[in-house]
């Protein structure tokens, strides 16, 4: 079983990288992904743990990007973490994580919403790539939600009036910097209603940037996305695959819940060109 896409606490999972390299082969999986938000942060503690535990593990990562002013995810797979424009890049966007939410923050509390800076800042310095679901964190911490979906439905979502935008490479030149740094980008969840879904031209657009992969099994894409994912798959030539976007106890999201078959990890092995390989 194949899971390949999953959060730590790196970005805005709730495991640490060993913990969820535990979890996923107390699930049964055989190969998982690391895939945290716009950063490789999890990677080292990540493989000790896989090493030890005798699962197979897939260095990624999750770009947050924008085509056509829409937030896209790009997944990026056996990328070389040390590409100095793709690194500088996803580090300005970490940077600017920080003070976006914190405008966010400050445009909840003058409407009124039970919140404190500080109390979202101590939760989302626990790692590397502060994120929404980090106030989230703290509204449930101060019981002002029980979950952190529920922050989401009320202030966090994209259409939201407290939505601030953070700075994000533009998808084409992610899918660009991710192959010259030898990895492999697949879209992901590129169908997902609530997020705002991209059309079927976009995603031709992102092949002809070089896009190689796109998600199709994916708890957010319903039986009609699924079957438009898999026949621009076969349309474009783009690796098909499937995961849980795993967060931890940050989502309902469980490990193996969607899975990737074998033939596509070996398409996505072959395409990489980097040292980064697969850890086995
Ligand atoms: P950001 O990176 O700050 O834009 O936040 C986006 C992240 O919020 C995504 O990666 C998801 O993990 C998370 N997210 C989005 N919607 C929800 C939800 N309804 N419940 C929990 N987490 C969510
Ligand atoms: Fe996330
Ligand atoms: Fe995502
Ligand atoms: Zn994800």
């Amino acid at each position: 079983m194949i899971d390949l896409h999953t959060h730590s606490l790196v970005s805005d999972g709730t495991d640490t990288p060993a913990e969820l390299v535990a979890a996923a082969a107390r699930a049964g999986l055989t190969t998982v992904a690391i895939t945290d938000h716009d950063t490789a942060d999890g990677w080292a503690e990540a493989a000790q743990a896989a090493q030890e535990l005798g699962i197979a593990l897939v260095r990624g990562a999750e770009l947050s990007t924008l085509h056509d002013g829409r937030s896209v995810h790009l997944l990026a797979y056996l990328h070389d973490p040390e590409h100095e424009e793709l690194q500088s890049l996803l580090a300005r966007v970490v940077d600017d994580r920080l003070p976006r939410l914190r405008t966010m923050v400050e445009l909840m509390i003058e409407d009124g919403v039970d919140i404190t800076w500080e109390s979202v800042a101590e939760i989302a310095e626990v790692g590397t790539t502060p994120g929404r679901p980090h106030i989230a964190d703290a509204l449930v911490a101060r019981g002002v939600v029980g979950h952190r979906n529920e922050a989401f439905e009320r202030w966090l979502h994209n259409g939201s009036r407290y939505y601030v935008k953070h700075f994000s490479l533009e998808t084409g030149q992610a899918i660009r910097l991710v192959r010259e740094a030898g990895g492999v980008p697949v879209v992901a969840h590129p169908f997902a209603t609530k997020r705002g879904p991209l059309t079927a031209d976009a995603v031709r657009d992102l092949a002809d940037a070089g896009l190689l992969g796109i998600e199709v099994d994916h708890r957010d894409h319903d039986d009609d996305a699924r079957a438009l994912a898999a026949s621009l798959a076969t349309e474009l030539d783009l690796i098909p695959t499937g995961s849980s976007d795993y967060h931890g106890t940050g989502k309902l999201n469980l490990l193996g819940e969607n899975t990737t078959a074998p033939e596509s990890l070996a398409r996505i092995e072959a395409a990489a060109t980097s040292k980064i390989t697969v850890l086995r």
